[in-house]
């Protein structure tokens, strides 16, 4: 088919390329600023330890500050966001980047400002613990670069 690849908004692009999962449940408002869906593919368990899913953020949509007790692996699948480790500089995440995200170092990730940002997630060793979570990133330091 050659239609209408020009007529889809970024959004709908944005959609039909991770469409390999299910968008998921939007997420909950006390932990997240703008709205973003959560799609968990691997649910905790005793076997295993580790959860693993997907989240999709809407332009402009980024978790609190938080931690994670053991880290958190994240794989860009599509879009362009944000990944900082409090204290230092952001860091531009796009399709393909991989990102270690160091145990029980507060940080944030999310979209950028103009376009959405679907990533992938391990959260390893859960038997330590999933998440800390704190304060929103304000819109100051959202637009801030460090
Ligand atoms: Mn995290």
């Amino acid at each position: 088919m050659i239609l209408s690849l020009t007529a889809c908004s970024n959004r709908e692009k944005m959609e039909n390329n991770d469409s390999i999962f299910t968008k998921g449940d939007l997420v909950p408002a006390e932990n997240f600023t703008g709205s973003a869906w959560n799609k968990v593919l691997v649910a905790n368990d005793t076997v295993y330890n580790v959860i693993t899913g997907k989240v999709y953020f809407e332009p402009g949509a980024r978790t609190n500050w938080h931690s994670h007790p053991s880290g958190q692996i994240l794989l860009i699948i599509d879009g362009e966001g944000f990944h900082q480790i409090r204290g230092e500089a952001k860091q531009l995440l796009e399709k393909g980047d991989v990102v270690k995200c160091p145990p029980n170092v507060t940080h944030w990730h999310g979209a950028s400002a103009s376009k959405a940002m679907s990533q992938m997630y391990i959260v390893p060793n859960t038997e330590n613990g999933i998440v800390n979570w704190m304060e929103p990133v304000s819109d100051e330091q959202y637009q801030s670069e460090n």
